[in-house]
């Protein structure tokens, strides 16, 4: 094929999946009920909308939040089938939650030690 890896190639398929995500319906029904109003955005001075964490509460504007799948899309115990990946990358607004860039770093860091984990207990 390409001389890739396996490895680099299912990141490359699973960049293009997460791509297809911003335009997922249910993507913006979580944002939009998460929002909590225009506040001034303390770093530019400005007026503009700010949504709630659902881990730590807080409000953030849109640039400092992400739309995180509850479940990861490849789960910790490891890759399973592509059909697999597209039904939890493309899932209903009930396994999606919005979190501040803070929130998510510490969760996906925590699915990462979860994933080291279970490949040494294998
Ligand atoms: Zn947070």
């Amino acid at each position: 094929m390409t001389g890739w890896t396996k490895a680099k190639f299912e990141s490359f398929i699973k960049g293009a999946l997460r791509k297809g995500t911003t335009r997922w319906p249910p993507k913006y029904e979580v944002l939009n009920a998460a929002k909590r109003g225009k506040q001034i955005n303390k770093e530019s001075g400005r007026l503009a909308e700010h949504y709630h964490c659902a881990q730590c509460d807080g409000v953030f504007p849109a640039k400092l939040v992400v739309v995180d799948h509850i479940e990861p899309v490849v789960p910790v115990t490891g890759f399973v089938s592509w059909d697999d990946v597209i039904s939890r990358m493309f899932c209903s607004a009930d396994g999606l939650q919005v979190l501040c860039k803070n929130c998510h770093s510490i969760k996906t860091k925590a699915e990462n030690a979860q994933r080291r984990e279970h490949k040494k207990s294998k």
